[in-house]
């Protein structure tokens, strides 16, 4: 027979054989049945009049968890990656200057991105597990004068948080635009886009807005959006262009590119269910089961253990699943990520208890 054959008459195995699992490491975070059930939905089109609708509210429910009025608030078709490179190259222009604060992986992935767009790119570095310095910063602003300073509020690689407060007042003063990496914070601690004067963010669905990975929320202040209207040149990438993107999810409601339907419904269960626990009690929750950044724990594996062979442990016996060390910290470190739906006492008992009995 040939292998052409035995491909058409091989019956794929259903998805049903994929085993359940914790999610408590880096991202995915686990999903709610009330998410899954939503994702479940009939599909309809995405210019359907009640698809529309709902489009609306996932745009109002992302400007409560991005606590801003910004009219330029949407959820970008991909991952929090996607929305890291829609805001870098709707922003940046060839031969701009960007300054970016670099402690962890995803610093270092946004530094890549700009330099990628054209950018003249300048570092501000800090020890991985520490926060960014921001006397350094600052004067790394002065002397550079960037046209956008980027900074990841959360770094899901060390578990530090950047402190992001005071941050704007010092990059309007050069006329720059401050972009905010809030993949892993939104939702889980405080995220003050107007308060901070934030001008862009984004965002993931999979980490504490406890929906699968699909789309990105981001946000863009009205001088961002000044910004992008005096580009010289077209924004390189057309599937993220945000000058037609804006056609879609604002009133021309033309056709761009086909919405994923059903990843915005459950977004937009995700957004009920932080709407009816309250960002005051979310931010509480996560901040209980955490000792460091609230939603993930970056844990230095004991001297001798051979840390993948314990998470492989955990998720063979446990059908647990805890996160690796990234960059600097491969195979020394573990990640606990304890975000949305999975952070609570529950999870850290379960954790630890395993973790406990792998490396018995
Ligand atoms: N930024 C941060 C802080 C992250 O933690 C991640 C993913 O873990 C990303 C960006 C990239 O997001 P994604 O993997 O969803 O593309």
């Amino acid at each position: 027979m040939s292998s052409w054959a035995r491909v058409y008459i091989t019956r794929m195995p259903p998805v049903s054989s994929i085993p359940p699992r914790l999610c408590l490491g880096p991202g995915p975070s686990p999903v709610p049945p009330r998410v899954l059930a939503a994702l479940a939905h009939p599909t309809v089109g995405h210019l359907d009049p009640a698809f529309l609708a709902l489009m609306d509210e996932v745009r109002d429910g992302l400007r409560h968890v991005f606590a801003t009025t910004n009219p330029m608030t949407l959820a970008m078709s991909g991952t929090g990656s996607a929305g890291m490179e829609a805001v870098i190259v709707n922003l940046v222009e060839p031969g701009d200057r960007v300054l970016v604060g670099v402690n962890g992986v995803f610093g270092g992935r946004l530094a890549e991105v700009a330099r990628r767009a054209g950018a003249e790119v300048t570092t501000v570095d800090a020890p991985w597990g520490r926060t960014l310095d921001r006397d350094a910063l600052a004067a790394a602003i002065a002397r550079t004068a960037p046209h956008v300073v980027a900074v990841v509020h959360a770094e899901t690689s060390t578990g530090v948080a950047n402190d992001i407060a005071g941050l704007a007042d010092l990059v309007h003063a050069r006329d720059g635009l401050l972009v905010v990496d809030c993949v892993t914070s939104l939702a889980g601690m405080p995220v003050e886009i107007d308060a901070w004067g934030v001008d862009a963010a984004y965002s993931g669905t999979q980490k504490c807005l406890s929906c699968p990975p699909g789309l990105s929320p981001v946000t863009f202040s009205p001088r961002a959006v000044a910004r992008l209207d005096r580009r010289r040149t077209k924004v390189p990438s057309w599937y993220l262009d945000l000058t037609l993107l804006k056609s879609y999810w604002g009133l021309e409601r033309a056709y761009h590119h086909t919405a994923p339907i059903n990843m915005l419904y459950a977004l937009h269960e995700a957004l009920a269910i932080v709407r009816e626990e309250g960002l005051p009690a979310r931010f509480l929750r996560h901040r209980a089961a955490h000792e460091r950044l609230p939603m993930l724990n970056a844990i230095a594996a004991p001297a001798g253990v051979d840390e993948a062979a314990i998470r492989r442990r955990l998720l063979d016996d446990f059908g647990i699943e805890i996160g690796g060390g990234l960059g600097d910290f491969k195979g020394k470190a573990w990640r606990i990520g304890l975000m949305g739906h999975g952070a609570t006492p529950a999870s850290v008992d379960t954790v630890v208890a395993a973790l406990r009995a792998a490396l018995a």
